[in-house]
């Protein structure tokens, strides 16, 4: 019958008990809505030794809630006063076991882990895992990145992020949000849309909205075998947004029949802007162009 950690009032007692003083070069921003974070914990489907990474676990609200699911928690996080403030302030039982069996913390900036390495003892690598956050919104894309090109074998990523990062993420062909970044994770995941945090949810508090998304391995891949230059092809395509596709290649296929001829190719009109394309049909593009390295 404790208070949670992610309510306004016990957050607040660990902010006077220990003088914390959220580091905004952390990303740091504290969940204090216990609808949100129950709602995170169940967009993440968890159940009783899911095997968890959660990055930044902060002062833990959203930890005890994935510990007292069932979960077992490796957390990344870089602030080296907050340790201390975890250990005294989860519950040193969950069930039968100690928190020390159930939660381990390393202080490591999550973007230089090495997942086998660090956790190899913790986790059995032969199971899924799953990973959660409340992202630190300075790194969002390059974690999501790092997790998606490691070696981790991850059942999802439940990743909290800015409203308008996630809108790029789900976004779908003829959005304003649909870009380089749409295609770079939705190439790599399947992307959901989970929850809508409020930005009073959290203290202190930001000043935009958030959004829960879910990324799954996809199931059907994209048949891409040169991401550098998808990559490249993507960017060139995008490169001014309010012109037409034909205009943006003229770099990659100098020639005006060329051009063309590849535009109509994907079955659409000369006059197509580039945000109205499908990922298949960049991926026909980029395998019609000679790459360069
Ligand atoms: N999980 C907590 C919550 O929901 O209240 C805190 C979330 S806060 C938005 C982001 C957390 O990520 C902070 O605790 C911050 O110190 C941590 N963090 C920032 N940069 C990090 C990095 N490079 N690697 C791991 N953790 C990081």
């Amino acid at each position: 019958n404790r208070i949670p950690i992610g309510s306004a009032v016990r957050t607040q007692a660990i902010v006077n008990r220990y003088f914390v003083k959220a580091k905004k070069n952390l990303g740091q921003n504290f969940l204090i809505d216990q609808n949100a974070i129950l709602g995170i914990v169940s967009a993440a489907d968890i159940h009783a030794d899911d095997q968890v990474i959660e990055i930044g676990p902060g002062i833990g609200s959203l930890t005890e809630q994935l510990l007292l699911a069932g979960a077992k928690v490796f957390a990344y996080e870089v602030d080296s006063s907050l340790p201390e403030i975890l250990k005294n302030e989860l519950p040193a039982k969950i069930g039968d076991a100690d928190l020390d069996d159930r939660f381990k913390l390393l202080l490591k900036d999550v973007l230089k882990a090495d997942f086998q390495k660090d956790i190899g003892d913790f986790f059995d690598f032969s199971k899924p895992i799953k990973v959660v956050a409340n992202l630190p919104y300075y790194i969002t894309t390059p974690i999501i990145f790092a997790l998606a090109d490691s070696d981790l074998k991850f059942a999802s990523l439940t990743l909290m992020m800015q409203k308008e990062v996630a809108e790029r993420l789900e976004a779908k062909p003829g959005s304003k949000a649909y870009g380089p970044l749409t295609i770079a994770v939705q190439t790599r995941m399947n992307v959901e849309l989970a929850l809508q945090v409020n930005h009073e949810s959290f203290m202190p508090r930001p000043k935009v909205d958030s959004s829960v998304i879910v990324l799954t391995p996809l199931v059907d891949k994209y048949d891409i075998d040169d991401y550098k230059h998808f990559n490249h092809v993507i960017k060139m395509c995008f490169s001014q947004r309010r012109k037409t596709l034909n205009n943006n290649l003229k770099t990659l296929v100098p020639d005006k029949n060329d051009r063309e001829n590849l535009i109509k190719s994907l079955g659409v009109d000369v006059r197509v802007r580039p945000e109205d394309l499908t990922i298949s049909q960049f991926i026909d593009i980029a395998r019609a162009i000679p790459a360069k390295h």
